[in-house]
């Protein structure tokens, strides 16, 4: 992490069990933070199989909430979407954000995506808590998109070539990590990545909109001309990025006081 830490703006995605006990040994190399919580209380503690999850995970994020920019992950499924909306009203209790995603079937997992009419009616209630100021990190248009096209058959433009997914072999997964399934193809430090992404045909996948994972849908829908876009995506990261900077030496001294 120190490695990445001086090269890149460094995120950490964690199931958070042991975040209460490790993250001090972390929290110096991280600009953000990412908790997955996929319900409260038991539901989480079901979902992931491990008793009292739930609470070792929300014990971490009051801890490091006070360090490191966090948003807590969750990955609407069949056995938390009737959860969705106490889930916002939990991480404003907690004082963090939240980043939704709608569970995908992969063939080699167990199958998890919710029911569809049941998705809509959560979908619509989360995009109405955001344009009401909820901390949700998603934009409008995320949830715009989909509801378009899965439910009014208006497909957004996919745009995987936007993100390189290097899966842990050091594989480069092309178009997207849900259609190639985690299978890797050519090595990221073997290929001339230029030469690779573009004679890769990308526009049969324009149209594809069948996974709504944040981390390709997001930037698919980015769009310079949407102000509003502009002023959530850029500018206030920036805004927070520099005021993140210029607030850690008063945390370091915090932290040497206790
Ligand atoms: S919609 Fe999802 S599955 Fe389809 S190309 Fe885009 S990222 Fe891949």
């Amino acid at each position: 992490m120190r490695e990445s830490h001086e090269r890149f703006h460094t995120s950490l995605v964690t199931n958070g069990v042991m975040l209460k006990e490790r993250f001090p040994e972390v929290r110096r190399y991280l600009e953000n933070l990412f908790v997955s919580l996929d319900g409260i209380g038991e539901v989480h503690d079901k979902i992931r199989g491990v008793e009292g999850a739930f609470k070792k995970t929300v014990e971490g994020i009051r801890m490091a909430k006070d360090y490191v920019e966090t948003t807590v992950n969750v990955t609407l499924g069949s056995d938390n979407l009737h959860q969705a909306t106490e889930m916002v009203r939990l991480v404003e209790e907690l004082g963090v954000s939240v980043s939704f995603q709608v569970a995908y079937d992969y063939s080699t997992a167990e199958k998890m995506s919710p029911e569809k009419e049941r998705l809509r009616e959560v979908l619509t209630a989360l995009l109405r808590m955001k344009l009401e100021g909820a901390p949700i990190v998603n934009s409008k248009e995320y949830f715009e998109a989909i509801l378009s096209s899965w439910y009014g058959g208006k497909p957004w433009t996919c745009k995987p070539w936007l993100t390189i997914n290097v899966d842990p072999q050091g594989r480069i997964v092309s178009p997207c990590y849900v259609l190639n399934e985690y299978r890797g193809e050519a090595r990221a430090w073997e290929v001339d990545i230029e030469q690779l992404w573009n004679s890769y045909d990308w526009s049969k996948y324009e149209t594809c909109n069948r996974c709504g994972l944040t981390c390709y849908l997001e930037p698919s829908l980015f769009d310079w001309r949407n102000l509003s876009m502009v002023k959530e995506r850029i500018l206030s990261n920036a805004f927070d990025y520099l005021f993140n900077v210029v607030q850690e030496p008063v945390r370091v001294v915090g932290s040497v006081v206790r």
